[in-house]
């Protein structure tokens, strides 16, 4: 069983900073993983000391149920797909995927066998005598995997494989690697800090932000239920709207208040969110993802599910349209918000009492609001999201 083990993984660097504290992770046999999080999070050097190429400060990583933490990179059986592909552009495809091979004198007619094997799955199969100057930049990604594939490793490391790619290669390269992956049923940690990414290629995610582990979960289960803001606002795109809002009314009939404007909680977040019936009669921040609300003049919803504003800016998506307007609530500053927060003179996480917040919604591409319309938002008030103002802890 090829399980990849992180059991209280801290890194700190000589000069003294801590990249990595206390991380726990259980990668099963056969996963995909996927280590998410902003520039900085440390999720390179949690790769980094899996794969041995860097010195692990605190804890244990166990690969296939041996702890490696003395074992040398090469003797970990584990391969690593580098962002740079570091190619040899004087060897061929052929020589190039058998490079590792080669130096670990296996027989010529095995790594003959395996490397043809690779570009079969690769689709290099035609490419094999060329040298990498004269391949595309989603072919040199290719020729970079298989020399991880032919080592048949117990698990595949990889470190933003797809950033150099351009947008429309990205997206085919993804689909490529997961079909690989799966066929190949080899256990994988995948660095990224794209948010996508991370959600169509992992069985799970674990986000990241400086240094500590988040929450690990599915990806449907990291959308529905982000454990604190941070996770909240990471995942999703357009992000979810963050205000602020106070909570009235009683179990049966619980009221929330944004900016002057009453919505009605939906029936069933209470069932979900038990705890949240501790807050009537307080502050919290509330989420509401862009694809929660819709113009009301394509669907009406009943009483209290309604806010109303002026059209900012409106986007056409084509498939969509990205309708932003203003609210008269206080802005809640989180981690990807601070840039915003210190322009305006304060520098802590919580809520901003400038009293004017933009929120974006997605529309249907049926909408016809124009910049300056006055709009009726509704908003699917049974998916709407409540976290802890002082925690940031979601209330569950
Ligand atoms: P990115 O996506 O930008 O690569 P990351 O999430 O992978 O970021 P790391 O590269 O792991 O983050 O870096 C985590 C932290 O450790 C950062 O604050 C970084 O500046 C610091 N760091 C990385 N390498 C070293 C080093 N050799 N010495 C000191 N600090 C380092």
């Amino acid at each position: 069983m090829a399980e990849v083990v992180l059991a209280g993984v801290g890194k700190v660097y000589p000069d003294g900073t801590r990249a990595v504290g206390d991380l726990n992770l259980n990668i099963a046999d056969g996963e995909f993983l996927v280590l998410v999080g902003p520039s900085g999070c440390g999720k390179t050097t949690a790769l980094r000391m899996v794969a041995g190429l860097e010195e692990i400060s605190e804890g244990r990583v166990s690969v296939g149920g041996r702890v490696v933490n003395r074992v040398p990179a090469r003797d970990r059986d584990v391969a690593m797909v580098f962002q740079s592909y570091a190619l040899y552009p004087h060897l061929s495809v052929r020589q190039n995927i058998g490079f590792g091979l080669t130096l670990r004198k296996m027989k010529k007619d095995v790594i003959r066998k395996r490397v043809d094997a690779a570009a079969k799955t690769l689709g290099l199969e035609d490419h094999l005598e060329r040298r990498p100057r004269n391949l595309s930049g989603g072919q040199r990604q290719r020729v970079a995997m298989g020399r991880a594939i032919v080592r048949e490793p117990q698990a595949f490391l990889m470190d933003e494989p797809l950033s150099n790619l351009d947008a429309k290669l990205r997206v085919q390269m993804r689909a490529e690697i997961a079909r690989i992956q799966r066929d190949l049923g080899v256990t994988t940690i995948y660095v990224t800090h794209d948010q996508t990414e991370a959600m169509t290629l992992g069985d799970r995610v674990a986000v990241m932000k400086k240094g500590e582990l988040q929450q690990v979960a599915a990806p449907q289960e990291l959308y529905d239920r982000p454990a604190n803001l941070f996770v909240a606002g990471f995942i999703g795109s357009p992000a979810m709207n963050l205000l602020k809002g106070d909570l009235s009314g009683t179990e049966g009939d619980m009221r929330l208040s944004i900016g002057g404007q009453e919505l009605r909680v939906g029936a069933g977040v209470l069932e979900r969110r038990p705890a949240l019936r501790d807050y009537i009669g307080r502050s919290v921040v509330v989420g509401i993802r862009p694809e929660d609300m819709e113009d009301a003049r394509l669907s009406p919803g009943g009483e209290g599910t309604r806010l109303t504003s002026t059209a900012e800016l409106v986007e056409a998506m084509g498939s969509d349209v990205l309708v932003h307007f203003g609210m008269e609530a206080a802005t809640v500053v989180t981690e990807d918000t601070k840039e915003l927060a210190r322009d305006a003179g304060t520098d802590v996480l919580g809520t901003l009492e400038t009293p004017h917040t933009t929120v974006v919604a997605r529309f249907s591409p049926r909408t016809e609001v124009q910049v300056g319309d006055s709009i009726d938002v509704h908003v699917d008030t049974a998916r709407l999201h409540f976290f802890d103002l002082d925690t940031s802890k979601s209330i569950w």
